[in-house]
């Protein structure tokens, strides 16, 4: 049937340890994601591996005329601000009470955390309810970080979440909400969910699907959809956030409630059975680069090394120096770094210019225990606009704006600087300040995951290391004050109490 379908995006992954909080500002620039946009200029996201642009694409093969109203992300940190919580929800509240219109679709992240709401999804959702009642369709696409919860069920008709990790299938989440959602329109009230929450944290390190376990549970997840079970997410979280609803979820929907229900089972169950699997083996900064000089020496392509605990794609300041020490104290040679976020390093590298030297203070602002700025003369080798497009399969064909960035170099390092946070995500953003990432021996990426995407292939071998920074990796080392009494707070760990 045709008809007429609200659309809006919000997205925001809240790391309530994380040192910044997101403002409205940080919205509206976007920083790792497009600029906020409304109305057609929302229509004009159709071409960006996002799930508003997958979602666009198949609702405008299924002739459906879509009401786009605003669409904002930023780059997840600590949390939203009450103040951009409120604006961009009320700007979506607005429209769902001017228009008419058949169905919602929305483009959410699923583990929003304002100043002032726990779960800001389930917030934004309930309101939308109540502004549009009971009768209409509202349907959302959620990251595969999403923490689900019982408010966000419960306010919407179907939640779909992403399959891969690093995320190459968000506009593919966006289509198949839509396809979701015209089914819904017809039959909408024979869909029956089931949900069933998991009893152990797992580290976002061991979510990539691309390596077992994971790999297997979202294989699994493929086969158990059919005619009947229209769709199975499994979330598993994202672990660095302190409210009683964080953690993975199975969950779906489908029109005989005990085949559900079976399906959801049995996806639990080859997690829960798999516990262990979860577990990450991490090293130290020093052991990484050891261990990477000593496979690099006999290898004809990159070690990469994933600056976990940094990452800004999970609330880290991309500026922590620990890697970069450990690089240094071990001699490593040929080795790159990047991107660290220190707009005042790449201004004075662009008023001196290239072949300057500056002795200087690096990187190090977050003030992240154990870490610190690191003092050393850099040379300046490349300076760039801080332009880029990304080529490889994460947000193919996005421009990236970073401002004023520059390679500098420190004994046998290479440092990528920029001046707008961005996560290490793409070649590109290395080949941006002049650096070529297949020339060199060692690669450390401030990035958890989702650089697998564009630099898996391309690696000997691939290292996760814990320096210090503010996205503690392993959820067990994390100071929890409020989760589900019970929850394990790591694959075989220990279990969570509230603290008296
Ligand atoms: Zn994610």
């Amino acid at each position: 049937m045709t008809g007429r379908i609200l659309i809006a995006g919000f997205q925001h992954e809240t790391n309530t340890f994380a040192p910044s909080k997101a403002h409205y500002s940080n919205f509206e620039r976007g920083e790792g994601f497009p600029q906020m946009a409304r109305g057609v200029d929302v229509l004009a996201m159709r071409d960006i591996n996002l799930p508003i642009g997958g979602f666009i694409l198949e609702a405008e093969k299924l002739a459906y005329e879509l009401i786009p109203v605003i669409w904002a992300g930023a780059s997840p940190s600590s949390h939203v601000t009450e103040d951009a919580f409120e604006r961009i929800s009320e700007e979506i509240l607005a429209a769902a009470r001017r228009e008419r219109f058949d169905a919602v679709y929305l483009d959410l992240h699923g583990a929003m955390v304002a100043e002032h709401v726990d779960d800001g999804e389930g917030t934004l959702l309930k309101r939308l309810r109540d502004a549009v009642g009971p009768h209409v369709p509202i349907i959302a696409s959620l990251d595969l970080h999403a923490n689900m919860t019982e408010l966000m069920f419960a306010n919407s008709d179907a939640l779909v979440a992403f399959r891969t990790y690093p995320h190459v299938d968000m506009a593919a989440t966006g289509a198949k909400a839509a396809g979701l959602l015209s089914w819904l329109l017809d039959n909408r009230r024979e869909l029956k969910r089931v949900s069933k929450r998991l009893p152990f944290l797992i580290p976002i390190n061991s979510m990539c699907t691309l390596l077992e376990p994971a790999l297997g549970v979202y294989e699994q997840l493929e086969v158990l959809e059919n005619a009947e079970i229209l769709s199975l997410s499994f979330a598993p979280g994202f672990p660095a956030a302190d409210f009683p609803e964080c953690g993975p979820v199975v969950w779906g929907y489908g029109r005989d409630e005990a085949a559900v229900e079976r399906a959801v089972q049995q996806l639990y169950q080859k997690i829960v059975d798999e516990e262990s699997r979860w577990k990450v083996e991490f090293l130290s900064p020093d052991d990484s680069v050891i261990e990477a000089m000593r496979l690099a020496a006999s290898a004809d392509r990159p070690v990469v090394i994933a600056d976990t605990q940094d990452n800004p794609g999970a609330g880290g300041d991309s500026n922590t120096m620990g890697m970069l020490r450990a690089l240094l104290k071990q001699g490593a040679t040929q080795a790159a770094i990047g991107l660290i976020f220190d707009p005042a390093a790449a201004q004075m590298a662009h008023r001196a210019g290239i072949g300057a030297s500056l002795v200087m203070e690096l990187g190090g602002q977050s003030m992240t225990p154990g870490d610190a700025p690191l003092a050393g003369r850099f040379e300046v080798i490349f300076l760039s606009d801080g332009c880029c497009q990304f080529d490889g399969p994460m947000m193919n064909g996005m421009r990236v704006d970073v401002g004023p960035a520059a390679c500098l170099k420190i004994e046998g390092v290479l440092v990528g600087v920029s001046s707008g946070k961005t996560q290490m995500l793409d070649r590109n953003l290395y080949r941006m300040v002049g650096i070529e990432p297949e020339k060199m021996k060692i690669l450390v990426n401030k990035s958890s995951v989702h650089f697998r995407a564009d630099f898996q292939a391309m690696a000997h071998a691939v290292l996760v290391a814990k320096a210090p920074g503010p996205m503690i990796a392993d959820p067990a080392d994390l100071p929890w004050k409020n989760l589900a009494p019970g929850l394990r707070t790591s694959p075989l760990g220990q279990s969570f109490d509230k603290p008296a």
